[in-house]
């Protein structure tokens, strides 16, 4: 590497942690462990955003709890959602990466925590490792039905990761003053004509409630806050995680196509 601070160029944008082969930059020897967005690539050259890996944090820590995903679980809850005490938060996508530390950092600030996911087993983990009060396995699950039973006086926070016709379900449960944190749409990532509205938004005028996105980038700068709170929080055993780990280069593809089929449970990793 260049003492030039180069910008990775990846052919696909990701968060990796790698090995320095070579370096001309200060403090970086080969055979350090090293985390950025180098993308998906099995070589790269660069250094913009290139972190040392501490001692003692496994590489699949560096990539969830302490990755892109948990630090956007971190911000968007905390800082878009702003969460009180007795609340009631429900979150989408709940059994994935984002999704289950957003749920988790909620019950940890005193709230009343719902997810969503597919599956029993999903929920049956959610109940169970990630102790949130209430899980909806929305794949034979009645959403709206399930929410009123669960949520009787409203949502004060919704955290989505999926949007789509759950989003619409939720709308339609908000309490007075709620926050709709939108953090992905992963349900019309695919569709070609684009995401259509959410038909039951007109509830956030009725009940004075606000949406709001985020992209985690923006948050750059203040990601040592988050790992450092992440790692308290790991430490005093108040904080689930999994990771499904997929092997091989060539399969990169169809990793990625995991997440849209929920065949992940946990951060969706690749070792190569
Ligand atoms: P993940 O939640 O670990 O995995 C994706 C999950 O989405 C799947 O396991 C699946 O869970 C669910 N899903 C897929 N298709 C669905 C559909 N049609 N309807 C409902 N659920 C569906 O993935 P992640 O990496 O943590 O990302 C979660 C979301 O956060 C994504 O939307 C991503 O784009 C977003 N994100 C945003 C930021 C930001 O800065 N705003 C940063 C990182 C990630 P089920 O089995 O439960 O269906």
């Amino acid at each position: 590497m260049q003492n030039t601070h180069l910008a990775f160029e990846p052919a696909m944008r990701g968060m990796t942690v790698g090995q320095v082969l070579e370096s001309n930059l200060e403090g970086y020897e080969p055979g350090d462990r090293v985390t950025g967005m180098t993308g998906w690539q099995e070589f790269a050259v660069g250094d913009r955003g290139l972190g040392k890996l501490p001692n003692g944090v496994a590489p699949e820590m560096a990539l969830s709890l302490f990755g892109a995903t948990g630090i956007t679980a971190y911000f968007g809850l905390l800082d878009i959602g702003e969460p009180k005490e007795g609340e009631t938060v429900v979150v989408s996508g709940a059994a994935g990466a984002t999704g289950s530390i957003a749920g988790q950092i909620a019950r940890i600030k005193g709230c009343r925590v719902i997810g969503i996911a597919g599956g029993s087993h999903k929920c049956d983990w959610l109940l169970d490792e990630a102790r949130f009060d209430g899980a909806i396995d929305y794949k034979h699950e009645n959403v709206g039905e399930r929410l009123s039973e669960l949520c009787p006086n409203g949502i004060d926070i919704f955290f989505d990761n999926v949007g789509g016709p759950i989003l619409d379900e939720v709308l339609a449960c908000m309490a007075q003053q709620a926050r709709v944190v939108l953090c992905g749409g992963i349900s019309h990532y695919n569709d070609e004509g684009g995401a259509r509205g959410p038909k039951n938004y007109f509830n956030l005028v009725l009940q004075r409630g606000r949406m709001e996105g985020f992209i985690v980038m923006d948050y750059l700068p203040r990601w040592g806050e988050a790992i450092a709170q992440l790692g308290a929080w790991a430490a005093e055993g108040q904080l689930a995680w999994r990771v499904d780990v997929q092997q091989g280069f060539e399969n990169a593809p169809r990793t990625f196509l995991r997440l849209f089929e929920g065949a992940n449970v946990g951060k969706q990793l690749l070792k190569f």
